[in-house]
């Protein structure tokens, strides 16, 4: 396992969404943050995707099921500053970019976490809401 340190970034995140004012109910129709994860896809889940989307873009204007609002589209552009990541080569040879608390290896399902440790396999987490479990390390 190796571990790869990349210093800080500006990320350009858009992000278009459908949502009802009154009840907070809302459809993602784009964020720029998932393009690399929906590439990645299997093509038939990646169909389901698109699917959806399309379907809930037809919401656009319509009446939200709380009865007292419409689904308004927000299209929303800003940048975000990283102040870096750490990239680690997984002992199965995938790169796992680590930039949430957890990170999965999307080939071998091994988790690290934000500083590239490796994670006790998720059989030894008592729940998922327990965090601290998440942190035991080995
Ligand atoms: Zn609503
Ligand atoms: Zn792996």
């Amino acid at each position: 396992m190796k571990k790869t340190r990349i210093e800080g970034y500006t990320e350009k995140v858009e992000l278009k969404m459908l949502d009802c004012k009154s009840c907070g109910a809302g459809y993602v129709l784009y964020d720029s943050r998932d393009r690399k994860r929906i590439a990645s896809l299997p093509s038939n889940e990646r169909e389901v995707y698109y699917f959806n989307v399309a379907t809930h873009s037809k919401l656009e204007n319509q009446p939200c099921h709380c009865g007292k609002g419409t689904f308004v589209l927000s299209h929303d552009k800003w940048e975000k500053y990283h102040k870096g990541y750490t990239i680690v080569t997984c002992d199965c040879g995938s790169k796992v970019e680590c930039h949430d608390f957890t990170n999965t290896c999307c080939t071998c399902g091994a988790d690290y976490n934000l500083t590239g440790t490796r994670l006790a396999p998720r059989e030894f987490w008592e729940n998922d809401d327990a965090d601290d479990e998440r942190w035991k390390t080995f």
